[in-house]
């Protein structure tokens, strides 16, 4: 089953280090089943149909539209029950998010709807997310776990994303979060940390893609973190974590050290921290709706793109920091907030949010890739981030499979 998408604007995201973007002017696509087949001018797409033995049964006309990579958000936290909208309130009229959460709220807020609710209740309440996702032009998501904080709870809140990525054409990559030790085990936070090292993060093996770790003033501690990345390491996890969110905790310099994948939030990150990052590889996860909900600083954005630290761009869903599911606008957050450009900006939403998960396979438009496409009414890659709120593609296709199509103006 071949499909040409014809008259469009490619961003391919698979550019040079000149030109990440890649854009190919009056561009076409061919897909073959799951997979990219082909990206070039439209001029040759028949030409490259035929040298690929490709029988072309189905056309797209964008009409000249933007098509890019299908969007990843790279860091959600889509599983939970029950809200925290006057956290919001109390943070609009200036309490901050520390003293709320020595009030008894911030994470632990969560956990006991979240811990009441059925498999069946957090797998609709994640689906319904997941599908604004998509309404916005996701169609890979990592979704955490993090609002039970037992071992078995957690466990279950991976059945719970297993059951939601079941149940959605999105592709779902499930991430095992220790978020925090619960009020009820700082008594005897050695032991819980020990629960999760050796009863836990062995369990998740072959139910979670990699193991994350909140490194932070009121999380945990880096020598805890250390013991539960090495176990996750030892389990055969990949590893991320939560770093410098609030402060610079060296959780940077662990996840290098230990080959991770991500630093998240990285708010609070020393010139250490960004070599390290630098040298491993290791992707940089901006996340400014948290940032700017929480009214903190803005990360070392220009320290970071000199060292040549791939950031990418996630929505942070979550009930009490971040409560969206629009990537769109977080480009816009980047663009305007974190002074990212347009390019890094559409790379932190494709390639490199990809690289954050360990996906070769998506965020970019060339031969091999899935076929995750959006399209966009736009006709310069700025206008999606310019057009904040407001932007969605008008045409989804997740591994070949078009999800949706707006009628054409
Ligand atoms: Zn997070």
């Amino acid at each position: 089953m071949a499909c040409l998408f014809r008259r469009a604007h490619v961003v391919t995201c698979a550019g040079p280090p000149d030109d990440p973007l890649g854009v190919i002017a009056d561009g076409a696509l061919l897909t073959d089943g799951d997979r990219v087949a082909w990206v070039g001018p439209g001029a040759d797409a028949h030409a490259a149909a035929g040298a690929l033995g490709l029988v072309v049964d189905d056309q797209v006309d964008l009409g000249g539209r933007l098509l890019t990579p299908g969007l990843v958000d790279c860091h959600t936290h889509a599983v939970f029950a029950g809200d925290r909208a006057h956290e919001f309130a109390l943070r609009a009229a200036g309490a901050s998010y520390q003293a709320i959460a020595a009030a008894g709220g911030g994470i632990v807020a969560t956990t006991g709807p979240t811990r009441a609710a059925s498999i069946a209740q957090l797998t609709a309440l994640t689906l319904a997310r997941l599908e604004r996702a998509r309404g916005f032009g996701t169609t890979t998501i990592e979704v955490k776990t993090g609002y039970d904080l037992t071992v078995a709870g957690e466990l279950r809140l991976l059945d719970v994303i297993a059951a939601a990525a079941a149940a959605t054409p999105i592709a779902v990559v499930p991430t095992l979060l220790c978020h925090l030790v619960p009020a009820e085990r700082r008594a005897d936070r050695d032991a819980y940390v020990r629960a999760l090292c050796e009863a836990l993060v062995p369990q998740a093996r072959g139910r979670a893609t990699s193991v994350d770790v909140y490194c932070d003033d009121g999380a945990f501690t880096l020598a805890e973190t250390r013991a539960i990345l090495v176990a996750a390491r030892a389990a055969g996890l990949a590893v991320r974590a939560h770093v410098g969110q609030f402060a610079d905790l060296g959780g940077a310099e662990l996840v290098a050290e230990l080959g991770g994948l991500s630093i998240d939030h990285v708010e609070q990150i020393g010139p250490a921290g960004i070599a390290a990052a630098a040298a491993a590889g290791t992707v940089a996860v901006m996340l400014p709706g948290a940032c700017v909900q929480l009214r903190l600083p803005v990360p070392p954005v220009a320290a970071l793109r000199a060292a040549g630290v791939p950031m990418a761009i996630a929505t942070d869903l979550n009930p009490g920091s971040s409560l969206t599911e629009n990537l769109p606008l977080q480009m816009w957050l980047a663009t305007t907030h974190y002074a990212m450009t347009v390019a890094e900006a559409w790379l932190g939403v494709t390639r490199h949010a990809a690289r954050a998960l360990g996906l070769a396979d998506r965020g970019v438009l060339a031969p091999g890739a899935r076929a995750d496409l959006c399209a966009w009414d736009a006709a310069h890659p700025a206008e999606v981030p310019y057009h904040y709120g407001a932007q969605r593609p008008s045409l989804v296709a997740i591994a070949g499979q078009r999800v949706e199509l707006a009628p054409v103006a």
